[in-house]
């Protein structure tokens, strides 16, 4: 009896569970606010990039981001000195594929000799882009000019810093990343250039010399385009000055091993930064120093960048299940939802898609610590909704107060309050 009667009040506790207490949701408001004593906050960290470096456990948090590039192969009056469409078009397809290749073979560092630093993807990647509305427009450009069409990098006669290529023939010029493939001075003078493709970053474009009279292969194009974007993303040369990042040893910026007794006999770099025949290792205060670069909401470099933070991707929702802190900002391409036993900690600019919403589970908790919640497109995005289960409510802290905008439930904050 007592055995039957302890079933039905199983029974009983378990409909109970399961159908007086639907789970319900509610935009948050001033009075689910909970105030923590302030912990001091300097804004201008946000934009330190060790607060940009991928975290392994959560790559998902630092949504890869896409620059948009075109390629422009500038070529003489009678077209012999470059490729011509169609085969431009190819090649630099190839050359693109090599050049993302590189980016997602991300290399270990040869130095310092020894080194533990880490190998981490680097979370960005370049797509060819034409004119929006133009048919057939690849984001691939042939141009015949006698007058500007080779580039020399040293010596008389020295144009690399000209930017009448850029001003001619630029496509989009404020919103994808113009290169320049372009062929070496004419035969006949004097020095000879590089055999190897060599380039310099001019804010909105780069140039690309060292090409000719027998064409290099795509592949050899990676290390200067990744070297040369890493200018455009905030990256200095590493061998000889203090570049910014903690684990870009200074070195004798060797181009090879020589197997001579010299210093290059070991002290060879692989980073990108550096000069030499590799360039394929991009250290993690590297790639936060390009992320925190796309960050900033006034960064040349950011308007190159696919804006994919507008539009509500139901494939990137972010869930976050333990205990973390976010010190840098973020463009989210999908929803945020704090799960059970999740503690979510933003301490800066956090940007939510159109008609996105934040969610903090049950027993989940949203500690909103001086940051800046919005839609970095001009967009609204939807509102943080608490949900209240049998036993919990999403908790929502407060720190330090948000700033909250575009929303379309905003915290109804009392203009008196603190
Ligand atoms: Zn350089």
């Amino acid at each position: 009896m007592n055995r039957m009667l302890a079933l039905s009040c199983l029974v009983f506790v378990l409909l109970l569970e399961n159908c007086s207490f639907t789970p319900t949701f509610h935009y948050a408001g001033y009075s689910d606010l909970v105030f923590l004593p302030p912990a001091g906050q300097n804004p201008s960290r946000c934009y330190l990039p060790e607060n940009y470096v991928p975290d392994t456990n959560h790559l998902d948090h630092l949504p890869v981001k896409y620059i948009r590039v075109n390629l422009h192969f500038m070529n003489s009056a009678d077209s012999s000195a470059n490729f011509t469409q169609p085969e431009a078009d190819s090649v630099a397809h190839r050359i693109m594929y090599y050049a993302n290749a590189g980016l997602e073979r991300n290399m270990k560092m040869f130095l310092p000799l020894g080194n533990d630093t880490p190998v981490l993807p680097v979370r960005y990647r370049y797509r060819l882009t034409g004119r929006p509305g133009v048919p057939g427009d690849k984001g691939v450009y042939c141009h015949f000019d006698d007058s500007m069409f080779y580039y020399i990098h040293k010596g008389p006669g020295q144009n690399l810093y000209d930017r009448r290529p850029v001003r001619t023939y630029g496509v989009q010029l404020d919103t994808v990343l113009n290169i320049f493939l372009m062929p070496n001075r004419p035969e006949g003078d004097d020095p000879p250039e590089p055999t190897m493709p060599v380039g310099v970053a001019l804010g909105n474009a780069i140039k690309i010399g060292g090409i000719g009279p027998a064409p290099h292969p795509p592949w050899n194009y990676k290390g200067v385009i990744n070297h040369e974007v890493g200018h455009i993303y905030g990256l200095r040369h590493a061998w000889h000055t203090n570049d910014g990042c903690a684990d870009t040893p200074p070195n004798p910026n060797c181009w090879n091993f020589t197997h001579d007794g010299s210093e290059c006999d070991s002290l060879v770099s692989n980073n990108l930064m550096d000069y030499n025949s590799r360039q394929e290792a991009i250290t993690p205060g590297q790639i936060g120093t390009v992320h925190s670069q796309m960050a900033r909401l006034t960064s040349r470099g950011r308007r190159y960048l696919e804006p994919r933070w507008c539009k509500l991707d139901p494939e990137k929702t972010i869930r976050i299940r333990d205990s973390t802190v976010w010190n840098g900002a973020r463009d989210l391409e999908g929803e945020l939802v704090i799960e059970p036993g999740g503690y979510l900690r933003l301490r800066c600019r956090v940007s939510l898609p159109g008609n996105a919403r934040i969610i903090v589970a049950g027993g989940g908790t949203l500690e909103l610590d001086g940051c800046h919640l919005h839609n970095a497109c001009g967009d609204q995005w939807d509102g943080i909704l608490l949900q209240q289960t049998a036993s919990k409510q999403g908790r929502l802290l407060v720190r330090q107060k948000p700033v909250i905008e575009h929303a379309l439930h905003p915290v109804d904050w009392p203009a008196t309050t603190p």
